[in-house]
């Protein structure tokens, strides 16, 4: 995906901090990685980024409409894998209205979000979610990083929850996987009334009677080989602060960069009321971010040690999530 909004006073505040930062600064020693225990298969994550990218683009495009349902039909046959019920796994389709590529008003088409939920000791819902649309083009583009990447990390992350038992998950999750996040034509662009992006996520957000989520963590762009995670501006900032700490604690350094505000598939949520939300992304693909809606956008430039960093942060953090999101319920 998705679209910055303003690269911020981020790098006002370091050059001052760094204008008068002093000797003190420089001669403290770089903290040092620990060594850290991997709680996600990240060979078998990144053998399945690797076979949503080779679908060749997942988008609304009729010439990659087949490669789309081939993604749903395989991210339904690995969640069976991983233990869930049939049941438990609603693909909710709708008929959307969306630009034409080349201009000339609107189409129909169908769109489907995959929603698998795993029962826990309450109803309320975290949502681990990420998009499986990749950018229509007419170029070639597989969107290694920008879908698959999510795709695969959150397929992983619903094996290893699945794994566990009822008892050890404090709310119900739901794995998200969401269609037509990217801009047919205009991120900026409104038809209609409606943004030309983040249609799942629009869905879900406003089904909360079926889907009760309190939280989303949302997975986009993780799969970057040269990780850095942006510390993004309109996530909540209790999460931010937790997933930050959290990464301090198992990785030994702060795996976030600078800030950022990113439009991305939390946003609807927070439209829709529900501000608990956090985007783990990191959007400085390739040099200036250059492999970004690019063909360069490919499973060479992503690594499985990627995927292993953000699903072990993510693991890390889900216990302090459920805590944090107990004590927020019970303000309420
Ligand atoms: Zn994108």
């Amino acid at each position: 995906m998705p679209r910055i909004f303003h690269l911020w006073l981020t790098l006002a505040a370091f050059l001052l901090v760094a204008g008068c930062g002093g000797d003190s600064a420089n001669d403290a020693p770089a903290p040092k990685e620990k060594d850290w225990k991997p709680l996600v298969n990240a060979q078998r994550a990144f053998a399945d980024l690797t076979e949503f990218a080779n679908l060749g683009g997942m988008s609304h495009l009729p010439a990659r409409r087949e490669a789309l349902a081939s993604g749903r039909r395989l991210i339904r046959s690995k969640l069976r894998e991983a233990g869930f019920e049939a049941r438990d796994i609603i693909t909710d389709s709708w008929t959307q209205k969306i630009p034409r590529l080349n201009g000339g008003g609107l189409r129909t088409t169908t769109m489907k979000n995959i929603l698998a939920t795993l029962p826990g000791q309450r109803p309320e819902m975290i949502a681990i979610a990420c998009h499986y649309d990749t950018k229509m083009m007419s170029e070639t583009f597989v969107g290694a990083n920008d879908g698959c990447s999510g795709v695969a990390l959150t397929l992983e992350l619903a094996r290893q929850l699945r794994a566990k038992s009822k008892d050890e998950r404090a709310f119900t999750y739901v794995f998200a996987f969401l269609d037509g996040e990217e801009a047919v034509v205009d991120w900026r662009a409104k038809y209609e009334e409606v943004p030309d992006n983040c249609y799942g996520s629009r869905r879900l957000a406003n089904q909360s009677d079926r889907f009760p989520i309190q939280t989303v963590i949302l997975l986009d762009m993780v799969g970057d080989a040269d990780l850095e995670l942006v510390y993004e501006k309109s996530s909540h900032p209790d999460l931010n602060d937790l997933f930050t700490q959290t990464a301090k604690d198992v990785f030994g350094i702060d795996i976030f960069g600078g800030m950022k505000e990113i439009q991305d598939d939390h946003i609807p949520f927070k439209e829709a009321g529900m501000s608990r939300v956090i985007d783990l992304i990191d959007f400085d693909y390739g040099p200036g971010n250059s492999y970004w809606h690019k063909p360069a956008d490919t499973v060479e430039h992503c690594s499985a040690k990627s995927l292993e960093r953000v699903g072990t942060l993510v693991m890390a953090a889900l216990p302090r999530v459920e805590s944090w999101l107990k004590k927020e319920l019970a303000r309420k």
